[in-house]
């Protein structure tokens, strides 16, 4: 048996009550009655409802309301006469109707109510988000009124949908972006992987987010990346192992910036710029380290031409006469410093005018490179080889005196003069002298060489 709907409705919009329903379970059998006087039981329950920022509403199991709080009304903006005439399914967003009639078909079949999120829609056509728990009141096996306490979370929601939307849009940014960027997590896993990134080293985001193997799109053998060291707060100065150069990143004071040639990416070798920055949140705690790309490959390939070209002498591929000097005053300032010896070998084809009359410039030409290669074979790591001009060649022997020098000579001597072409050189040597200059040291070889010559050519001579 259920109440008369007029009673539901007095209810509804806070009338005052029958007497007869405000005794709980006097009449065991009339359920709803017991639900009503449970709401008006006091004058202190309606306040302490009142009082409630949240949407409390009681309903019978057709749905029509049995009370609703103050919160309830001004949130959602309905009249008493209205709420009278309300059942639930009235207030609810079309989309999510369907799910509340399972919800109340549960209910009523007595299963236990979560925390459930459902959408209202006021009076003024506003959709508004709630989530909130709901009670039941069984009588005698029969459910007789839902109780619903909801909290207003459009706010949340909006904020939600805004974290949500900023993150795609964050997403986009790095997915999209014209730099390579990818991003690791500080368990070193790749989070971002982007589309530049993609390019550059024809590996997949597919293959490469969610794993530790981004090193594998860079070398060939494992090792760590910059971002790999940003999390690991690897000490800056230990870097230069890894890096050829590294500095502060110019993009965030944190980060790092390294220059390198690496070997496998995208299956060439390419001279990569990467910079690689801590993202922290706003414990301090480390979230992320961004790495972004710079390939410079086609840059440094250019720089390194030009300075080949500034520094090498382009028919031999030895170094040229402005390197020889240049590394000479070098070394002539490091033999003062240190005091350690330093001696110099010029050496000079003989009869050179000939080979290129008899054979051609071409052949001559050939001749001077036969003879660099096999001098540059001859001597040791230490010690530099240029072209001082024409048919004329140095040696610096760092940490050398000029007595062993002339066995560093004799050897040359000896390497070209088996060359098969018949070729023979002269040397004159001599030991770098404390305070003197690079002219006196060089007239000094001069004379030496000049002496070889005189005294019959394809000779070592070593200055007095
Ligand atoms: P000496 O034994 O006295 O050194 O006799 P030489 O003929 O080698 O000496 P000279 O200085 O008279 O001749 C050097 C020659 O080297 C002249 C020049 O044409 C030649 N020469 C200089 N530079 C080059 C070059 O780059 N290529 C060729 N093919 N010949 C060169
Ligand atoms: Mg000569
Ligand atoms: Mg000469």
């Amino acid at each position: 048996m259920l109440l008369d709907s007029k009673k539901f409705q007095q209810l509804a919009v806070g009338q005052e009550m029958d007497p007869a329903y405000t005794v709980f379970g006097k009449n065991p059998v009339q359920g709803q009655r017991a639900e009503m006087a449970f709401l008006s039981g006091s004058r202190f329950s309606q306040t302490f409802l009142d009082c409630a920022n949240d949407l409390i509403q009681s309903i019978d199991r057709a749905g029509k309301f049995l009370y609703v709080n103050r919160a309830w009304r001004e949130t959602l903006g309905y009249d008493d006469a209205e709420i009278a005439v309300l059942s639930i399914f009235d207030i609810l967003d079309p989309d999510c109707r369907e799910n509340c009639v399972v919800l109340f078909r549960d209910i009523a079949a007595g299963k236990i109510a979560h925390t459930y999120e459902v959408v209202f829609v006021a009076k003024s056509g506003r959709r508004i988000p709630v989530e909130g728990k709901i009670s039941t009141d069984f009588k005698d096996g029969e459910l007789v009124a839902t109780r619903g306490i909801f909290r207003d979370i459009s706010q949340r929601k909006e904020a939600e949908e805004l974290l949500r939307d900023q993150k795609l849009l964050t997403e986009k940014l790095i997915r999209y972006s014209a730099v390579p960027i990818f991003v690791l997590d500080p368990q070193h896993r790749v989070t971002y992987w982007n589309k530049a990134c993609e390019l550059l080293t024809g590996i997949s985001a597919k293959q490469m987010e969610g794993t530790a193997n981004h090193w594998q799109a860079f070398y060939l053998e494992k090792r760590p990346c910059l971002a790999d060291l940003v999390i690991d707060s690897v000490d800056r100065r230990n870097l230069s192992v890894l890096y050829t150069t590294t500095k502060n990143s110019e993009l965030l004071e944190e980060g790092i910036h390294a220059e390198e040639w690496l070997d496998a990416v995208g299956g060439v070798c390419r001279y990569l710029a990467c910079d690689a920055v801590p993202i922290y949140n706003r414990s301090k705690e480390l979230v992320a380290v961004i790495e972004t790309l710079q390939d410079l490959t086609e840059r440094k390939k250019m720089e390194e031409a030009l300075t080949r070209l500034a520094t090498i002498d382009t028919l031999t591929g030895i170094y040229n006469r402005g390197k020889i000097e240049e590394s000479l005053r070098q070394e002539m300032a490091r033999a003062v410093r240190y005091g350690s010896p330093l001696t110099i070998i010029l050496f000079d084809l003989d009869y050179f005018k000939k080979i290129n009359d008899s054979l051609g410039h071409s052949i001559g030409d050939q001749v001077l490179k036969e003879v660099s290669v096999a001098v540059g074979r001859q001597i040791r790591e230490t010690d530099v080889l240029g072209r001082w001009g024409g048919e004329e060649f140095m040696v610096l022997c760092p940490g050398t005196v000029a007595d062993d020098a002339v066995t560093i000579a004799e050897k040359l001597r000896q390497q070209v003069e088996n060359l098969p072409r018949g070729v023979t050189i002269s040397c004159g040597l001599t030991g770098c002298r404390p305070g003197e200059s690079m002219d006196a040291l060089i007239n000094r070889a001069d004379k030496a060489l000049y002496a070889a010559k005189h005294a019959g050519r394809n000779l070592v001579r070593m200055a007095a």
